[in-house]
C-alpha cells in the first residue's frame, strides 16, 4: 500500500506506539497521590516538557487537550469570553481549517462581526491585507501557518508582528497542525499568543494534541470539571496519548530540517514528473512539500482517488474532512476550474521516490483507461 494523505493523519511511529502501550500498563490516574500516580504525572510532565522544547516554549505554556479541534476552539470562543464584551470583530483567513472556520460562524451567527480575509489574486496572502482587516475593535486574529489543502504557508510572522505593533492587546491564535514538526519554527519568532497542534499528523495517536498559551494570557477554560490542567483543561489526563504525542514529538524534533529536504525531493520529483505527463501541479512551489495539490483535467476527483485505491494508493480529494463536500478553499486560492478534478497528495518521511514513480505511472494510466471511456 502506498500511503499519500499524510495530511489527513499519520501511521503511529513504533516509538509513540512503545510508549502508549507503556502508559497503559502504568495505569494510575496522574492526580492520585500515591506513587504510581506519581508515575502517571511524571510520564505527563515528560511529554509536556518536550512539545514545549520542540515549539521553544515553556512547559507551562503547553496544555494537553483532545486534538487541534479542541484546541482551536478553546482559543476562540476562550477569545471571546474574555473580550468579547468590550469588542466585536474577529479577523481570521478564508482557507482556515473548519477547526477555526466553525467557531467562528458560531460567533458570527451570535453577534460577531467576522472578517474573512482572502488571498489576493496571485493565490498570496499578504501580511499588510490581513492586519488591515485588524481594527481597534478586534479580539482577535486567528490564522493558519499551512493550508492542508495547498501546502501554502501564510505570512504568519510578518502579520502578527504588524499586527502587534499597531494593536498590541488583540489575541494572535495560529492553527500549526500542518507546519508542526514540519517546518521550523519557533513560538517566539512566530509571535503567537496561543498555538493548536495535532497529534496525528505527526506519527501520534489519534484524539490527542495541544494548545500553546502563552505565559501571561488569560482566557476562561472550554471544559470544566475537575481542574487538571491547571484548571484550564478538565477531565482525567489521557496519560498513554500524551505519552505517544511526546514520543513521536521527540522522535521527529531532531531531523525537522532534514525530512523537509527529503520531503521537498519527493515533491520536486512529483512537480517534475506531472509537468513532463501534462498533469496539473496547483500548490505554489513555495509551498509546504507536504501537501502537493494536482489535477488531471477531464477526471473529476472521486473517480481517480478510487481508480487510484484500487492500485492500493490513498490520496485524497481535497481535505479528508471535506468528505466530498466541494471544498471553498481551493476556490479561494484561484483553484475554482481545476477543484473539481483536484487530489491531494501528502508525503511523509517514510515515502520513497519510487512510490511517487508508481504514482505518476497510475495516473497515466488512469488517464488512459479513463479519459478514453468518456
Ligand atoms: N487544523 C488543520 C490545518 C488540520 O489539517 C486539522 C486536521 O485535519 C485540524 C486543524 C484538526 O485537527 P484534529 O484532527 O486534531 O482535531
Amino acid at each position: 500500500m502506498i500511503y499519500f494523505d499524510n495530511a489527513a493523519t499519520t501511521k503511529p511511529c513504533a516509538e509513540a506506539v512503545a510508549a502508549v502501550n507503556d502508559a497503559l500498563e502504568r495505569f494510575a490516574n496522574p492526580s492520585s497521590l500515591h506513587k504510581l500516580g506519581l508515575e502517571a504525572e511524571l510520564i505527563v510532565t515528560d511529554a509536556r516538557e518536550t512539545v514545549a522544547e520542540a515549539l521553544g516554549a515553556k512547559a507551562e505554556e503547553i496544555y494537553f487537550t483532545s486534538g487541534a479541534t479542541e484546541s482551536s476552539n478553546t482559543a476562540i470562543f476562550g477569545a471571546f469570553r474574555a473580550h468579547g464584551k468590550r469588542k466585536n470583530r474577529l479577523v481570521i483567513t478564508s482557507v482556515e481549517h473548519p477547526a477555526t472556520a466553525a467557531p467562528a460562524q458560531l460567533l458570527e451567527e451570535l453577534g460577531c462581526e467576522v472578517i474573512r480575509v482572502s488571498p489576493r489574486e496571485d493565490g498570496r496572502f499578504y501580511a499588510e491585507d490581513i492586519a488591515a482587516a485588524v481594527d481597534d475593535n478586534t479580539f482577535m486574529l486567528s490564522m493558519m501557518l499551512v493550508n492542508n489543502e495547498t501546502g501554502y504557508i501564510l505570512p504568519v510572522q510578518e502579520t502578527f508582528s504588524l499586527v502587534k505593533r499597531k494593536h498590541p492587546y488583540v489575541l494572535l491564535h495560529c492553527d500549526c497542525v500542518q507546519g508542526f514538526m514540519k517546518i521550523p519554527f519557533k513560538v517566539k519568532k512566530l509571535g503567537a499568543d496561543m498555538i493548536s497542534l495535532s497529534g496525528h499528523k505527526i506519527h501520534a495517536p489519534k484524539g490527542i494534541g495541544a494548545l500553546y498559551l502563552r505565559k501571561g494570557v488569560h482566557i476562561p477554560p472550554l471544559l470544566y470539571g475537575g481542574g487538571q490542567e491547571k484548571g484550564f483543561r478538565s477531565g482525567t489526563e489521557s496519560v498513554p496519548l500524551i505519552a505517544g504525542f511526546g514520543a513521536a514529538v521527540k522522535k521527529l524534533s531532531p531531523t525537522v530540517k532534514e525530512r523537509l529536504d527529503y520531503v521537498g525531493g519527493l515533491r520536486d520529483r512529483l512537480a517534475r514528473k506531472c509537468n513532463e505527463n501534462g498533469f496539473s501541479v496547483n500548490s505554489l512551489p513555495d509551498a509546504s512539500p507536504y501537501v502537493v495539490s494536482i489535477s488531471v483535467k477531464g477526471l473529476r476527483s472521486e473517480v481517480l482517488l478510487h481508480y487510484l485505491e484500487k492500485r492500493d494508493i490513498c490520496v485524497s480529494s481535497g481535505s479528508a474532512c471535506s468528505k466530498g463536500k466541494k471544498s471553498s478553499v481551493l476556490g479561494e486560492f484561484g483553484l475554482d476550474a481545476v477543484s473539481d478534478s483536484t487530489v491531494r497528495v501528502s508525503f511523509c518521511a517514510d515515502n520513497t521516490a519510487d512510490e511517487v514513480d508508481e504514482l505518476i505511472k497510475q495516473l497515466t494510466n488512469a488517464e488512459n483507461d479513463l479519459c478514453k471511456v468518456k
